[in-house]
């Protein structure tokens, strides 16, 4: 069953149980579009952690201890996984229409390209890494989302699965063999687990699969992971515009200056040192805050500026020269409006 705790404030939360689900939402509920988006997909993920995590567990959780640390790789499959499926389960149970499912799909796709610390972290580093990496230690730039992660991961193991079987095995295969051979027989899963059982139903080239996109970094060759199947798949790249054409892609205004917020890597501002909570106060000469989007979108490509800025109230300085950042954009459609909707 499902138990819903409404409450006069902002919170979202849930925790899964083996016959049931718990959860604390602000009280608004399901009152309208928005919300109730967002009522169905956490109840979704939940529903879908029955199977996920509370039978498929890994074997560090398994039993659960309360009084230590406890690592593993696999938190990519435990809820990236599970949040996969909570998009499938919408699309699957009409909720969600195809184009909406697809649209939001290619969204988190595309922020996920622009975000630094996927190029930086492997699914499998990000879930190790679950215990420290909340923590002040690690800047935002490098703080990155083992739900995220593991919800391409996903995404890219059925598509992988069915691409090199020719649709014959799909993601839900893969669950139903991990079901039988480690949960009906006691057993929790191994760290190599989910890379095993994809290579013996689907063929050697899971293992590469693995290799590139779990255990590596990679980022995805979408055109070449995608093709074959009955999908349309567009991957653009423009340049940033304003503050983004510089690498900045979130600030803050504060009173002497900009406090960094998020700094793309790669770009001008990343490669001369400038990171997430460093407060810039001179570009060119000129107060860092009194300029406008529209002030970099006048610069020349190549145009030379000095920045001044501050760490930790020590001032630092350095020459860049303006290198227009790429955006990629990914785009993936169905060419068959039923593609993912049936089992
Ligand atoms: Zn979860």
């Amino acid at each position: 069953h499902f138990l819903y705790l409404l409450v006069p404030f902002s919170m979202r939360h849930a925790v899964e149980h083996a016959y049931s689900a718990m959860f604390v939402l602000p009280e608004e509920g399901a009152a309208d579009e928005t919300s109730l988006r967002s009522f169905l997909g956490i109840s979704a993920h939940e529903l879908f952690h029955l199977w996920n995590v509370k039978r498929l567990r890994p074997a560090a959780l398994w039993p659960y201890r309360y009084d230590r640390e406890v690592y593993t790789s696999l938190h990519w499959f435990t809820e990236g996984v599970t949040d996969y499926y909570t998009g499938v389960s919408l699309l699957r149970a009409g909720l969600m229409e195809p184009s909406e499912y697809w649209q939001r799909l290619s969204a988190e796709l595309t922020q996920m390209e622009n975000t630094p610390a996927y190029a930086l972290f492997s699914p499998a580093e990000l879930s190790i890494d679950s215990w420290l990496a909340p923590s002040s230690y690690r800047p935002a730039l490098y703080q990155g989302s083992f739900y995220a992660a593991g919800k391409r991961v996903g995404f890219l193991l059925d598509m992988t699965l069915r691409r090199e079987t020719q649709g014959r095995v799909t993601l839900d295969s893969l669950l139903r063999y991990l079901y039988r051979r480690y949960y009906l027989r006691g057993k929790g899963l191994p760290e190599a687990a989910l890379e095993q059982a994809a290579v013996r139903l689907g063929g050697p080239a899971l293992k590469s699969f693995f290799e590139r996109y779990v255990w590596g970094r990679d980022t995805p060759d979408y055109e070449a992971l995608l093709a074959g199947l009955p999908l349309r798949v567009e991957v653009t790249q423009k340049p940033y515009s304003g503050w983004g054409r510089v690498g900045i892609l979130r600030y803050r205004a504060e009173s002497e200056g900009l406090r960094i917020e998020e700094v793309l890597l790669g770009s001008a501002a990343e490669k001369v040192g400038l990171e997430p909570g460093d407060l810039l106060l001179t570009v060119g000469g000129r107060a860092a805050k009194d300029l406008s989007p529209a002030f970099w979108d006048s610069l020349a490509e190549g145009a030379q500026l000095q920045l001044g800025w501050t760490r930790d109230g020590f001032p630092l300085e350095a020459a860049i020269q303006l290198r227009s950042a790429l955006q990629k954009h990914i785009r993936i459609e169905p060419i068959a409006e039923d593609f993912l909707k049936s089992y």
